[in-house]
């Protein structure tokens, strides 16, 4: 978490976002030529944004940055020493994404994205359990007036899922606190097993659906919707075709 940042409330991002606006085309206004080579060390490949994108826009340079992944092509904007330096001073991520902790899907590599981008909260199976998890998932959007947009990501061929359906469906409790993971999954299980399909795949699916129903409940999220323009949205991660499709 950033040393910088306030908790200034929905009222106070808010003004925040115009001012940072306001002042940010004034400056380039003010700077012309000058401001050239003083933003051309990050102005290509990194990319500054500092609260310009709405949820929409953030949604889709993470879904373009995906396909560039997907197909080999990455770019990882936003990964220069120069834009390291640049960033360490402030941040101004335009999403939160709250995905597993598998190895397998690092956000910044699976939305091809750098630097003071995102916001990334992981958990086994993206479980959503005691209030830490929850602060932290809250913290970005309540903080940044320009994280705009959550992405819940869950994906195909979760251990934390089917390890889950394995203790619920033997009865044996998993050891330690890895059970607390099996109870959080109980209700994504109750949902996917009448259906038809492959139980995991459902099962997954579910767990993101429900993550991303329980969240916009929360009620300091609900309030950022309602009244700040936050968008939640969940994908599913194909680990072979590296390819998210949102979901929710
Ligand atoms: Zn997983």
């Amino acid at each position: 978490m950033a040393a910088d940042a306030s908790r200034g409330g929905t009222g106070a991002n808010v003004t925040r976002r115009r001012f940072a606006g306001a002042a940010g085309a004034a400056a380039l206004v003010a700077a012309g030529v000058a401001s050239i080579g003083a933003t051309r060390a990050w102005a290509s490949p990194e990319e500054a944004f500092q609260g310009t994108l709405g949820p929409r826009e953030a949604l889709r340079l993470l879904m373009q940055g995906n396909q560039r992944w997907a197909r080999g092509r990455a770019r990882h904007p936003n990964q220069s020493v120069s834009w390291r330096l640049h960033v360490a001073k402030k941040q101004a991520p335009f999403a939160t994404v709250f995905s597993c902790i598998d190895s397998r899907v690092p956000p910044e590599l699976v939305f091809d994205r750098g630097l003071s981008d995102m916001f990334v909260i992981r958990t086994g199976a993206q479980v959503l359990d005691a209030g830490v998890v929850l602060g932290s998932i809250e913290f970005g959007p309540y903080s940044y007036a320009s994280a705009r947009l959550m992405v819940v990501l869950g994906h195909q061929d979760c251990g934390a899922v089917i390890a889950a359906i394995e203790a619920i469906e033997s009865g044996c409790p998993a050891p330690g606190h890895i059970q607390a993971v099996v109870d959080a999954l109980r209700p994504a299980y109750d949902a996917a097993k009448p259906r038809r399909g492959d139980l995991v795949d459902n099962m997954t699916r579910a767990q993101t659906r429900l993550t991303v129903q329980r969240l916009k409940r929360d009620p300091l999220l609900r309030k950022l919707i309602e009244t700040d323009g936050l968008m939640i949205v969940g994908g599913h991660y194909d680990l072979r075709s590296g390819l998210v499709e949102i979901i929710a």
